[in-house]
């Protein structure tokens, strides 16, 4: 058993223990374990959305009301079961989150982070506005749950509900994080270009981040309102959409155990300052949200991983069991036949305002054929690698794929196609292992969902996925690092990184923007080794490369750009001697 795996088994026995030890009169403790536990799945909520999916939402507070609310009134009003109103209550919940997500996602920067502030005002005004919600005073007497005939009216009894819950969410967030659905979510918190790359619908993606925080909130607002027995508007105000963001910042916003730790602390010290602070001070105040104040600033300043990143440092690293020696190989796409027409690039443009970064280009690449791309830098070749992944739209002009027009298509729909493709600036997810960074690259050979992944429903894909991404660094000659974060690699690792993760998406047509940048003469060689070997399986490769030896020993025919604009298509013999090329590009190069 791994150490990670025994710490969780003590954890849950620490936790069994807690009522049992505690005396009566240290109810009070009790009392503060539940609310952690509470406050801990909602911040659940804010790692996988803030932490993982980069996206930031003071709106939590807000969900946790609507599950509260939303079992407050059902049982008060109608009866309803408890067991019933925490399913219509994420119900709600789940619609109010689509709605939002779904109006302010698609739009890019700031504009969730604020729409969730004016979802977290309107809802607690609207909670207290209305009549029949007892208005600002709320709903009062909710019945305690009753459990199998227990009916759980103690702190003691409620203790082991909440925290079953939270080791539960801690385990399936975990497994989350560990899979297909889960590397998906990591990828779209640098921007989406290299997520839809991958294949992966980023949209979509943040969409069920959005929505799964929101759960989590709303199942905590049940067991609130159950465990007060009474609900009214102040815990699911703003204040408190802010306060759990403290706490996910605190306890490390990256971290599932963060949030313990963060939920933990802060409500420890909110309860020990409102006590210390008005006598300190003389007179009453929430004082203690200045030191809060003080604390996040000195956070961000000193240790912006948060707390549980010290404890993570000690822990052993996470290194995947090697169990996927036997899955059988994943499915391969057809190839098209060798000297077909792969990549028909025809009069493409691309405008950006008065600059013509790429001037009505036309380009052929063959099935089984090395095309080399190469001019001065700013010649174009970057962009026109651009639209023909579907980063860009063309301003005019055609590209078409084994005979289909893609130049419309998003980039996903490009890879799904068949395209994969390496970034001039390594874009990776520096958090992974080298392993999992190329699994990415295999993200469309995969079909399991967030579900699967929680349930530990997706182990046979997963190493399936596994071994297809060890297979791609072995053949580019990375294996052994496979375990190694990626970002502590040097860059030429992290490029060569690239190209496997490009090549564990079975591609027809590989593109690859400066390859050789940072690569040692060994391992430029064991590079263009691979390439010839990928070329006799037949692949077709568009290579952008400035290093001459490189691309002249390797490529069938180069296509030369200089200001956007293509200045010779020729066999490197036929290009190495044209004076317009020696006088363009190789003549300031040599
Ligand atoms: P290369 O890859 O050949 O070095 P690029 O395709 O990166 O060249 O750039 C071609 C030209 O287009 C350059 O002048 C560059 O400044 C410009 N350019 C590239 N991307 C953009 C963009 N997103 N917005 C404006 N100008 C751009
Ligand atoms: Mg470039």
């Amino acid at each position: 058993m791994s150490l990670r795996r025994i710490s969780l088994v003590v954890f849950v026995v620490i936790l069994a223990l807690v009522p049992v030890v505690t005396p009566e009169y240290k109810e009070f403790w009790i009392t503060q374990a539940n609310y952690i536990g509470l406050y801990t799945l909602v911040v659940f909520g804010l790692v996988l959305l803030t932490g993982v999916a980069g996206l930031t939402s003071f709106g939590q507070a807000a969900f946790v009301g609507l599950g509260a609310y939303s079992a407050a009134y059902l049982t008060l009003t109608y009866g309803v079961s408890p067991w019933l109103t925490v399913w219509i209550g994420l119900a709600f919940t789940a619609v109010a989150a689509l709605v939002l997500a779904w109006v302010t996602l698609r739009m890019s920067g700031h504009y969730l982070p604020l729409a969730t502030i004016a979802w977290g005002l309107s809802l607690f005004y609207l909670l207290g506005n209305l009549d029949f919600l007892g208005k600002y005073d709320g709903l009062l007497g909710i019945p305690a749950l009753n459990f199998f005939g227990k009916v759980l009216n103690t702190g003691r009894s409620y203790f082991y509900l909440i925290w079953t819950l939270v080791v539960l969410a801690a385990v399936a967030m975990t497994h989350l994080l560990d899979s297909r659905a889960g590397r998906a979510m990591r990828a779209v918190k640098g921007g989406s270009t290299m997520a839809e790359a991958m294949g992966v619908d980023t949209f979509r993606v943040k969409v069920t981040a959005f929505v799964l925080a929101a759960l989590l909130a709303s199942v905590s607002g049940w067991l609130f309102a159950h465990f007060q027995r009474t609900v009214n508007p102040s815990p699911f105000g703003l204040n408190m959409g802010i306060e759990y963001l403290f706490m996910a910042v605190l306890g490390g916003i990256g971290y599932v155990w963060g949030a313990l730790i963060g939920a933990g602390v802060v409500q420890i010290l909110k309860d020990q300052l409102q006590v210390l602070l008005p006598k300190l001070m003389g007179n009453s105040g929430n004082y203690e949200i200045i030191v809060f104040g003080v604390l996040l600033v000195l956070m961000l300043q000193y240790a912006r991983d948060g707390l549980w990143s010290f404890v993570d440092a000690l822990l052993p690293r996470l290194r995947r069991k090697v169990d996927w020696a036997e899955a059988p190989p994943l499915p391969a796409r057809p190839r098209p036949a060798h000297g077909e027409v792969v990549l028909d690039v025809r009069d493409a443009r691309k405008e950006f305002g008065g600059l013509v970064a790429v001037n009505d280009v036309s380009f052929q690449v063959k099935a089984g054929e090395i095309l080399g791309l190469i001019g001065p830098n700013g010649a174009g070749k970057s962009t026109t690698f651009n639209l023909v992944t579907g980063v860009l739209p063309a301003t005019s002009g055609q590209v078409t794929l084994l005979g289909r027009r893609i130049d419309s298509l998003a980039s996903r729909k490009i890879a799904r196609l068949g395209v994969a493709r390496t970034f001039q600036h390594v874009k990776m997810i520096p958090g992974m292992t080298v392993l999992e960074n190329v699994a990415l690259g295999a993200h469309l050979r995969g079909r399991h969902g967030v579900p699967a992944a929680m349930l530990r429903l997706d182990r046979a894909e997963e190493r399936g996925l596994m071994k297809e991404a060890e297979r791609q660094l072995q053949r580019i000659g990375m294996g052994e690092l496979m375990h190694e974060q990626a970002g502590n690699l040097a860059l030429g690792q992290q490029r060569l990184m690239e190209i496997a993760r490009a090549l564990a998406a079975d591609p027809i047509l590989l593109l690859l923007d400066e390859p050789a940048a940072g690569l040692r003469l060994k391992e430029k060689e064991g590079l263009a080794d691979v390439m010839r070997q990928l070329r006799g399986e037949g692949l077709s490769i568009l290579l952008v490369e400035h290093d001459m030896d490189l691309v002249m020993g390797l490529v069938d025919r180069v296509v030369v750009m200089e200001f956007g604009t293509k200045l010779i298509e020729g066999t490197p013999d036929e290009v190495q001697a044209s004076p317009a090329v020696r006088a363009a590009y190789l003549g300031t190069e040599h």
